[in-house]
Formats: C-alpha cells, sequence, structure tokens
C-alpha cells in the first residue's frame, strides 16, 4: 500500500485488477476506490490468480457505462517476460515446461542482459525482477516516466532487446552487423562470462555427434576447414579435440553461435501492449504451487527456483508457528505472545523483504523528486 502513498488522486481506483476464479472463470475490469477495499475483495473472492493490468482514464469497473472510445489505457509499467520453452532448441536437459538448475542459467545471464541493458542504455530506475513459479520470470519496469510509455515506444525497445530471430524453421537466428552495435558486445562479454561451464560442460554441446551437428549447422561452408571430403566431420573433430574449452577458432561466427544458444528470448508481445495483463508477483503457480517471488538480483547466481515456497509448504510452516503459539500461552510472559505477522514466520520472508526494498527504493526516489520540484518553484 505503501506505494499509493503521495501519488495522484484517483490513480490507483483507475487501475485495472482480473480475477481468476474457481473453474478457470475469469474475470476483467475490477478496480477498487482503495488498495484497503482490494485486500476485502481478495478475501472474499479467494481468486487462483490475480493479474494486474493498465491505469486507464475511467475506473474500469465503470468501463461499460462509458461511450465506445472513451475508455483508454493511459500508464502501466513496462514488463518483460523470458519463458524457458523459447529456448528449446538449444536446450538439451529439458523440453517444454520442465527446467533444472543447468537450464536455469540462460534465466541468469537474460536478467543479467536485460537488467544491464535498462539501467546503462535506457536510463531506467526501478525494475522488479520477479520468478513467474514455473520456468520463466518476468520484469516489471516502475518509473514514473516509463509507465507513460506509448505501445510503439515499447515496440522499439522490444526491437532494440531482440537478437534471436526466426521460429523452429531457422536454422541460424543470429547474424551480428560489422562493427557490433555496444548493446550487443557488452551482452556477448555477459555471455562470455558463462558460456564454458554453461554450454560446453553443462550442456555438452560438443559432446556427441547430433549436437555438434547443430552447432555446425549455424557455421557458413566456406570457412569450415579447407582440403577435406567431409568439412563437418573434420571441423566437428577440431572442436572435440579442443574440446571444453573455449571455442576460438572462426573469427566471429563463434560469437553468434553463443548468442543463439545464450542470448534472451522475449516474449514481445507482452512488452508491446499497454492493455497486456501480467500475473502479480507473489501468486502461487497453480501447475507447480509454487509462489511467484521477487528475485534479489544482488544475489543472482544464488537464486534457486527449486527452493522458493509452494503454498503447501507455506501452510506446513504457519501450522507450525500456530502450534508454537499455543504452546506459549500456557507461558506466563505476556511478551512472547506476541504475534509478528504470519509471513514473517515463513520461508516467504526473505522475498517479501526483496520487494519492499523495490517499494522503499520508489519511495524514496519519489520524495526526491517532490522536493527537487517544490525547490525549483522556491527559485522562481
Ligand atoms: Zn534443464
Amino acid at each position: 500500500w505503501a506505494v499509493t502513498r503521495g501519488m495522484e488522486k484517483g490513480y490507483f481506483a483507475r487501475r485495472e485488477f482480473s480475477f481468476t476464479l474457481r473453474d478457470d472463470i475469469y474475470v476483467r475490469y475490477q478496480s477498487f476506490e482503495r488498495p484497503q477495499d482490494l485486500e476485502k475483495e481478495l478475501q472474499k473472492a479467494c481468486p487462483y490468480k490475480v493479474d494486474i493490468g493498465a491505469v486507464y482514464s475511467h475506473r474500469p469497473s465503470q468501463h461499460n457505462t462509458l461511450r465506445s472510445g472513451a475508455f483508454q489505457a493511459q500508464e502501466k509499467e513496462l514488463v518483460f517476460d523470458v519463458d524457458m520453452t523459447d529456448y528449446d532448441d538449444v536446450r538439451g536437459c529439458c523440453s517444454s515446461a520442465e527446467i533444472c538448475s543447468k537450464c536455469w542459467t540462460l534465466m541468469t545471464i537474460a536478467i543479467r542482459i536485460l537488467d544491464r541493458a535498462l539501467v546503462e542504455d535506457l536510463g531506467v530506475q526501478h525494475r522488479l525482477w520477479v520468478y513467474s513459479g514455473r520456468r520463466g520470470v518476468h520484469c516489471w519496469v516502475c518509473d514514473d516516466t516509463v509507465r507513460k510509455w506509448s505501445s510503439s515506444l515499447r515496440s522499439s525497445i522490444v526491437d532494440y532487446l531482440s537478437l534471436v530471430k526466426g521460429g523452429a524453421d531457422t536454422v541460424k537466428k543470429v547474424h551480428l552487423s560489422d562493427p557490433v552495435h555496444p548493446f550487443i558486445s557488452k551482452s556477448l562479454r555477459l555471455v562470455e562470462e558463462y558460456f564454458e561451464q554453461y554450454a560446453l560442460l553443462g550442456q555438452d554441446i560438443l559432446g556427441c555427434r547430433e549436437s555438434w551437428d547443430k552447432v555446425l549447422a549455424l557455421v557458413p561452408e566456406h570457412i569450415l576447414l579447407p582440403g577435406s571430403s567431409c568439412l563437418s566431420l573434420r571441423l566437428g573433430e577440431g572442436l572435440a579435440a579442443v574440446g571444453k574449452s573455449r571455442v576460438r577458432r572462426w573469427g566471429g561466427q563463434e560469437q553468434e553461435i553463443m548468442l543463439q544458444f545464450c542470448f534472451p528470448r522475449l516474449d514481445g508481445n507482452v512488452s508491446k501492449g499497454l492493455n497486456h495483463l501480467l500475473k502479480s508477483p507473489f501468486s502461487v503457480h497453480p501447475k507447480t504451487g509454487r509462489i511467484s517471488v521477487p528475485i534479489d538480483i544482488q544475489r543472482l547466481e544464488q537464486f534457486d527456483p527449486f527452493a522458493v515456497p509452494t503454498i503447501s509448504s507455506l501452510c506446513r510452516e504457519l501450522d507450525e508457528a500456530n502450534d508454537e503459539d499455543k504452546d506459549k500461552e500456557n507461558e506466563e510472559d505476556p511478551e512472547s505472545r506476541r504475534r509478528v505477522r504470519d509471513y514473517k514466520r515463513t520461508s516467504l520472508a526473505p522475498y517479501v523483504r526483496v520487494f519492499e526494498c523495490f517499494v522503499e527504493d520508489m519511495e524514496r526516489a519519489r520524495r526526491g523528486e517532490l522536493l527537487r520540484r517544490s525547490d525549483l518553484q522556491g527559485d522562481f
């Protein structure tokens, strides 16, 4: 709720929420006068999932009463969605909805590349990275100015951040320009930090004939070793010989290969539209039961999707905490009976702390901005 302090009047009431209720009943255009009203409705309706939408010109709950065209999305966080299923052609360990600690490295790389670009190239400040609860991550960019960005600006940003092009039928999906754009060369430096450990050792992409054929398919014929009757095979042997060390042999080609294997693959449609809804942080994923928790990007390498609390682990922890309370009721000291907020007694607490830090940063920035504006007015 702290986020709404000092905000434009009526802003919260114009925000769309949508609920997924029992039996997949999907209710859009819900809106609430105050955060407390949303809280009450959540307790009453017990939605299976909550999605957050745009801030509209009018209250979403009244959108039916307006003449057509009057109801417009005005503001929305810029959001990004990276989903592991989009990497199926370049991960050997898992497919579709599965993930493991090996391929999770792809999400770590995606976050580092995108987050660096957001801050250094696009100048944004407030990013909240969230684990989706299953096989991907979301990013919410919440700066005041960014929330006002148009759809076409958002599309341009998605284009800027996209490099891997083409669907299942496209073999070679990365083609670098010469000279390489600084965004790409900086991203490549990040990929290089992981490539050997992740791709050469972890995924063992040169480990068998089938997987090196996939790599070889990305190398143009003319740079393969000359004088061989079976070029692909020769290069393959060469690669296997250099084996688990860095691939250095072919000029710029290996850069395109590294990027095809590791560069972030965005679901652009989620980012482009202002009225696209995205699952709220702290939702429970319906398939895994895992909570969609914020990721502390200062400790990104330590984030483990398999250690994230699930709805059943949280219920168990709360039951245990309640049992402890009952034991304490028999004690003399009333201090020991003082209750702390329930979530703080569960393994969700550190993730809530990440969220609180994010909100506190936004509040601090807003206070600074208000102060700066009032100082400016004082000068005139
Ligand atoms: Zn995997």
